[in-house]
């Protein structure tokens, strides 16, 4: 760190490591020298997108891309608006929801601020804060032997803590959780925001909300009526499967909103994007599509996973959390090599574990005869 460039920078972003996403396929195909590469690492729809959305961006081919998008995303606010029932003043348009998480820190943290989240949550959230040079209070996860929820987000251990941090002014929640497929109830996280102090922005990141059982879903809308500080985003990046275009939103009260907007770079989805995104929410039947396959093979695959005595995280998202018992670096190398891209998760602090995105049938059998010949 003698380094002149390292010098000036700050200590948060020193502190930093980069995101390790998902291997892209063409990678491993180079390295292996092999076509047919399976990526089941980073939680994507094995669908892709609606067709619809196919037709929309050839459509849109003859837009003059010459000109800036609209960037107040006025159309796709407007369906937002309406699939939610709620006033396009209260939503907020992200390049991917992972800019909304980072608009977020870049309001309500800085030094002398703190931000709380669980262990073992979404990456981005310790990313975030840190670059901001904000304190990051991570709670204890439910512990690896809890009988229903072993590494999940633990509320009231949020709401005891959140008591004695009055610095703290803004709380990340994933539900479901990435990378653990864990959830909380409705009821927890109603408990939850009425504990909160009204100061205190609180982020709800459903990015994996249409995977849940209908039982299990939040009802958010009405808590955004009743709790200004909450926040939800959602993603077109999973199931809607445009994650190749970066597209994602917030809802959230109006004053929210407008602090939103102001650290928002004035442009930030391109054209095809929000073409692509209006088609993609206008096909629920795609979205219905695409969960029933999910829920059929997250039975089975977990079902399978169970059969080699591996224990399989609760999950109510689009993939399973594995554990091997031991370091999985090799497992993880070994599926590589039969093409198989899956999530190690050293970086999460869970190295026995992988995790696996539910694909098609063929791209789930693939990963579980690869499995098999990798553990003998
Ligand atoms: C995938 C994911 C997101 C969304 O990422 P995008 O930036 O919208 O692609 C947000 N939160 C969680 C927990 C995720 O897993």
């Amino acid at each position: 760190m003698t380094d002149a460039l390292y010098r000036n920078a700050l200590p948060g972003v020193l502190s930093l490591h980069a995101y390790t996403p998902g291997m892209p396929i063409d990678e491993l195909q180079r390295r292996l020298g092999i076509a047919d590469v399976v990526k089941l690492a980073s939680n994507e729809n094995p669908l892709g997108p609606s067709p619809k959305v196919g037709v929309a961006l050839a459509e849109a081919a003859r837009l003059n891309l010459g000109l800036y998008p609209d960037g107040s995303g006025y159309k796709l606010k407007a369906k937002i608006a309406a699939y939610h029932g709620i006033t396009p003043d209260r939503i907020t348009l992200g390049n991917g929801s992972n800019d909304i998480l980072e608009f977020l820190a870049r309001i309500y943290a800085g030094p002398g601020r703190a931000v709380m989240f669980s262990d073992y949550a979404f990456a981005v959230y310790p990313l975030a804060t840190m670059a901001q040079n904000a304190e990051a209070v991570v709670v204890p996860a439910y512990p690896a032997d809890h009988p229903t929820m072993p590494y999940g987000h633990d509320l009231e251990a949020f709401t005891r803590i959140l008591k004695t941090r009055s610095d703290v002014s803004l709380v990340f929640i994933a539900n479901p959780n990435n990378p653990t497929g864990t959830w909380n109830t409705p009821q927890e996280i109603e408990a939850f925001l009425d504990s909160v102090p009204p100061h205190v922005v609180v982020a709800l990141d459903e990015a994996y909300f249409d995977y849940q059982d209908v039982a299990l879903r939040s009802n958010a809308r009405v808590w955004l009526d009743r709790y200004p500080n909450l926040l939800v985003c959602r993603t077109f990046s999973k199931v809607y499967g445009i994650a190749g275009l970066r597209a994602g939103y917030a809802l959230s009260d109006a004053k929210v909103a407008d602090l939103l907007n102001r650290v928002r770079q004035p442009f930030n989805n391109n054209s095809l994007a929000l073409v692509a995104a209006e088609a993609a929410l206008d096909d629920q039947e795609h979205v219905r599509q695409s969960v029933e396959l999910n829920s059929r093979e997250r039975v089975r695959v977990g079902a399978e996973l169970g059969k080699l005595g591996l224990r399989v995280l609760p999950s109510q998202a689009n993939f399973l959390t594995v554990d091997f018992g031991r370091d999985a670096a090799p497992i993880h190398q070994g599926l590589l090599e039969r093409g198989v891209i899956v999530r190690p998760m050293g970086s999460y602090g869970m190295p026995t574990f992988l995790r696996v995105s539910m694909g098609t049938e063929r791209e789930d059998d693939r990963f579980l005869n690869s499995l098999r010949e990798v553990l003998g």
